[in-house]
């Protein structure tokens, strides 16, 4: 089976076929997904654990969890009521990551003091409930100062061996072997398979085989041959496949590698019940 570590399964763009979205998935082999739960803000970021509790225990649908986090450009919207319910959230079962939270310099919105601040707080809530965190980290184009500032974040703020997931990975084989370093996994979206993509896939081709997961971040970066339309967990398989080739491996290692992978990082199977 092969996991999707990174989903909106909320998002709005799935109302009208959500449990037939799941059904493909598990239909291609994906057995788990991990539901991100940011919304559009701090006021959805309950959705995707009510996701998981809707679908989870029906048959032939995929084993689903949840996150919590304020994303990067909603820590605007990051009072003390916020972070009051992502540590409420955060001590749910099913909730088993924080994320994504990070430094976004790409995109216009929450001045970077402010992503600083908020991913600082929240740094520190997941590690007093002991979840590993989800990583969004976006520097200005031929940049490194998202990435820069990070790794000091992350060395100062996450001393903990708790972990986490460098969500959509984009940087360059320096930033990946940094997050390697301090024990966190890189995990490959639909965009390793776009034209533009050499340097990443020249990255993924390094990548020792214990740190890399994959994810499709639907409903965005549907992969190559169904970039454009609205991603779903099911074309995770089309990474997996196509990372597989890049590090000269068969599918189905890439596919054993990065469930365990995952599992090493959320012992899940201990702690929840399905
Ligand atoms: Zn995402």
């Amino acid at each position: 089976m092969l996991i999707d570590s990174h989903a909106h399964l909320d998002s709005e763009r799935y109302t009208d076929d959500r449990e037939a979205m799941l059904g493909r998935a598990w239909a291609a082999g994906v057995g788990t997904v991990l539901s991100i739960g940011i919304g559009e803000g701090p006021a959805e970021m309950h959705q995707a654990l009510d996701v998981c509790r809707q679908f989870n225990g029906r048959p032939n649908l995929p084993r689903l969890y949840a996150s919590a986090g304020i994303y990067p450009h909603s820590t605007t919207e990051a009072d003390d009521s916020a972070f009051a319910k992502l540590e409420a959230l955060l001590a749910e079962p099913e909730v088993i990551a924080c994320g994504e939270i990070g430094l976004d310099y790409y995109h216009e919105g929450a001045p970077r003091d402010v992503q600083k601040r908020g991913l600082i707080r929240q740094l520190e809530i997941a590690a007093a409930r002991k979840r590993p965190v989800l990583i969004h980290c976006r520097p200005k184009d031929g940049e490194t100062d998202a990435w820069d500032d990070l790794f000091l974040i992350l060395e100062q703020h996450w001393t903990t061996d708790l972990g986490g997931i460098m969500h959509c990975f984009g940087g360059g084989w320096e930033q990946a072997r940094r997050s390697l370093d301090i024990g966190f996994l890189v995990s490959f979206a639909g965009n390793l398979t776009y034209p533009k993509a050499q340097p990443l896939r020249d990255v993924a081709a390094r990548m020792p085989l214990d740190g890399i997961l994959v994810e499709t971040d639907a409903p965005w970066l549907a992969p190559a041959p169904n970039r454009g339309e609205r991603n779903e967990p099911a074309w995770v398989a089309q990474t997996a496949r196509f990372l597989a080739e890049l590090l000269g491996k068969e599918p189905d290692v890439i596919f054993a590698e990065t469930t365990r992978n995952f599992h090493r990082l959320f012992p899940v199977e201990k702690v929840v019940g399905n």
